[in-house]
């Protein structure tokens, strides 16, 4: 072949693979699944024993706003190893209402930060709705796929290449370990937390629609009035309407859990190839009497570590 003739093909084939590699779509990874199912907790697992490069995006709506951490059970700097977090309270709650619309936004500016460093974004958090606008081509705020009155249909058109991991939990062992939660939390501090928020008059300032309904917020509302002051329960009327509160705090929780497990089902059902890691053993492992540390790390590194960090792998080599 003559040098002009290989010169021109060089430039051709350089063309195309610019033009390809335009086209292509970035790569993300995406940690669904209903509250409490270790999504965060995988998440960091990843980050720092696979993909060291990973930055976290959170995905959970009440999260999102600065305060109330325990209540919205946001991870701890502790428990974030080092690994980045974004839009993990960063947003005033006492300003307008955080929308899917405003996560696009914000979520597809931090991916492109993040990409700009050669990371990985991992999305991360239960809201679905979020999820949905960041990575559908082209959404439109009117069209209420989840939570309006009349469902629009879900798209499955996607903006960027999307790794779905779908951690999910049976739901009777998942509402037994919700339980269990919601006291640990109220022991590790949300009671005081929250009678912070509201002997300083912060639960005046947020918006109502926003952080002002984060489990927890209006529950333990009623009880306050109720007794008419911030203590804990201390026999009679108000070991009752303590009582009373957390029950809710917990119904409201593995009904949020079911919930979001049905919009998952109706983004699977769509068409979006979520990968399903069952966590369920490890759950069960946490749960029973005699669990020990040790073996509920096993069994959740052997079913949900491993196959998640091959479902991203193969993902990444493709
Ligand atoms: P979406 O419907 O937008 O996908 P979602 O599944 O997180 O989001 P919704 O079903 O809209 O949530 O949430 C219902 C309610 O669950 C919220 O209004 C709030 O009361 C509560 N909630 C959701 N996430 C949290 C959280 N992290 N902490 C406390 N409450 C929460």
């Amino acid at each position: 072949m003559e040098p002009s003739t290989i010169a021109t093909a060089a430039a051709t084939i350089s063309t195309v693979s610019t033009i390809t590699s335009r086209r292509r779509k970035r790569k993300i990874v995406v940690i669904m699944g209903p509250t409490g199912a270790g999504k965060s907790r995988l998440s960091i697992d990843l980050a720092t024993r696979f993909f060291t490069n990973s930055e976290i995006i959170n995905s959970d709506k009440m999260q999102v706003y600065s305060g109330l951490d325990i209540t919205t059970n946001k991870i701890s700097m502790q428990e974030q190893l080092g690994v980045p977090h974004h839009l993990l309270g960063t947003i005033d709650p006492t300003k307008s209402v955080f929308t899917p619309s405003d996560f696009l936004k914000l979520a597809s500016e931090v991916i492109s930060d993040v990409k700009s460093r050669r990371g990985l974004p991992v999305i991360v958090g239960g809201s679905n709705s979020l999820i949905y606008s960041l990575v559908t081509k082209r959404y439109d705020p009117k069209t209420e796929v989840f939570n309006g009155p009349d469902p629009f249909p879900v798209s499955s058109d996607l903006r960027y290449d999307c790794c779905f991991i779908w951690v999910d939990v049976c739901l009777p062992v998942l509402n037994q370990y919700l339980s269990k939660r919601v006291d640990e939390m109220l022991d590790s501090g949300m009671f005081d937390e929250l009678v912070e928020f509201f002997r300083s008059g912060k639960h005046k300032t947020v918006n109502k629609s926003g952080l002002g309904q984060a489990i927890g917020v209006p529950e333990f509302e009623a009880y306050f009035k109720q007794i008419q002051d911030f203590r804990r329960p201390d026999g009679g009327d108000s070991d009752e309407a303590y009582g009373e509160a957390v029950r809710k705090i917990k119904d409201n929780t593995c009904q949020l859990a079911k919930k979001q497990v049905s919009k998952i089902l109706r983004l699977r059902d769509a068409g979006w190839e979520l990968k399903r890691i069952d966590a369920t053993e490890a759950f069960r492992a946490v749960m029973s009497p005699e669990h020990s540390g040790a073996r509920v790390a096993e069994i959740w590194g052997k079913q949900v570590v491993e196959p998640s960090m091959k479902i991203v792998n193969q993902f990444l080599d493709e």
